[in-house]
C-alpha cells in the first residue's frame, strides 16, 4: 500500500512539473503585461455591444435588445442569429458580433496567433461607412493633417478626425518622436487613407476609412509577401517590429496587424472596442 502511495505521489509530482512547463507560446515573454483596461460590464446587455457604446459615443447612443442604435436614429442589429461561420463568411458576411469573435491581447506579451487568428480583420463594413464616410469624397471631407515625428521627420500625414482620430494619431507622433531608437521603423511611413479593395476580395480596406498607418515597409512582415499560400496551415509568423512601438499605439486605440495570423505588421488600425478588456473576455469563435 506505501509502495503505491508512493506511486501516485510520485506520479502527481511528474504531472505538475509537466503541467507548469508547459505554457502557450509567447511572441516575447521577456516583459511584463501591458495594464489592462476594464469596463464594467451589465450583465443584460452582450459585451459587444456595450464596448461599442463605451468606444464610439459621438455615435452610438444606447442598445435596445439586440439592436445598437445610433444617435441619428439608425438601427443596426448586433447578431445576426448566425453561429456556425467558417472564416471566410466571417470576413466576407459579418455581423457586429463577429467583431468581437476573436479577442486581441493587448501589450507586449501576446500568443503566436494561431491558423486565422485575425483579430480586427472582421469589420461589420455598413458600420464604418456609416461612421467615416461611404465613399472616397464623404471619408476625405474628414481627413484633417497629423505632423509625423514633428520634432525630427515632420512629414503631413491625412486621417479622418471622426472619433479624434487625428487628435490620437498626434499623440502617439509625438510620443514616438522622443524615441530616438525606434526611428528608423517609422520615419517614412508609407500610407494612411487609400480607399482600396483588399486584393482579390470584394472588401474595402481600412485604410479606405481614414483610420489606418501603414509604418515603413523596410523592417515589416506581410504575410502575402512571405508566403502568398492562403491556405497554408502554419504561416511561420515573423515580427521584427518593437513591442514599444506597437504599446503606444495600443494606448491611443489603435489595433497592430502583427497581432493577426495573417500578419501585417506595419498595419495599424483605430479599433478601440478591441482594446477594451472584459471581465470574461471569453474567445467565442477558434
Ligand atoms: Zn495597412
Amino acid at each position: 500500500m506505501r509502495y503505491i502511495t508512493f506511486i501516485y505521489i510520485l506520479l502527481m509530482l511528474l504531472l505538475s512539473c509537466f503541467v507548469s512547463l508547459w505554457k502557450p507560446e509567447y511572441a516575447d515573454n521577456s516583459l511584463p503585461d501591458s495594464p489592462m483596461e476594464s469596463i464594467v460590464i451589465f450583465e443584460d446587455i452582450p459585451v459587444g455591444l456595450q464596448k461599442l457604446l463605451q468606444a464610439y459615443p459621438d455615435f452610438v447612443d444606447s442598445v435596445e435588445g439586440n439592436t445598437l442604435l445610433w444617435k441619428d436614429g439608425t438601427r443596426m442589429t448586433f447578431d445576426d442569429g448566425f453561429a456556425d461561420k467558417d472564416f471566410g463568411t466571417l470576413l466576407n458576411a459579418p455581423d457586429l458580433e463577429d467583431q468581437f469573435r476573436i479577442v486581441y491581447t493587448k501589450g507586449r506579451r501576446y500568443y503566436i496567433p494561431e491558423r486565422n487568428w485575425d483579430p480586427g480583420r472582421i469589420r461589420y463594413e455598413p458600420f464604418f461607412l456609416k461612421m467615416y464616410g461611404s465613399s472616397p469624397d464623404e471619408v476625405r471631407k474628414n481627413l484633417m493633417p497629423v505632423s509625423w515625428l514633428p520634432g525630427t521627420v515632420n512629414k503631413t500625414l491625412m486621417i479622418t478626425s471622426v472619433n479624434g482620430v487625428n487628435q490620437k494619431l498626434q499623440a502617439i507622433s509625438n510620443e514616438l518622436d522622443a524615441m530616438r531608437h525606434l526611428h528608423k521603423y517609422i520615419n517614412n511611413p508609407s500610407g494612411t487613407f487609400n480607399w482600396r479593395r483588399i486584393k482579390g476580395t470584394e472588401r474595402l480596406s481600412s485604410h479606405s476609412f481614414g483610420i489606418a498607418i501603414d509604418i515603413n515597409v523596410e523592417h515589416t512582415n506581410y504575410w502575402k509577401w512571405d508566403d502568398p499560400r492562403e491556405e497554408r496551415f502554419y504561416l511561420g509568423y515573423v515580427n521584427r517590429i518593437p513591442m514599444e512601438i506597437v504599446e503606444v499605439f495600443e494606448r491611443h486605440g489603435f489595433i497592430w496587424g502583427g497581432k493577426w495570423f495573417h500578419y501585417d505588421t506595419m498595419h495599424f488600425e483605430y479599433r478601440p472596442e478591441l482594446l477594451m478588456n472584459d471581465p470574461l473576455n471569453e474567445v467565442i469563435w477558434n
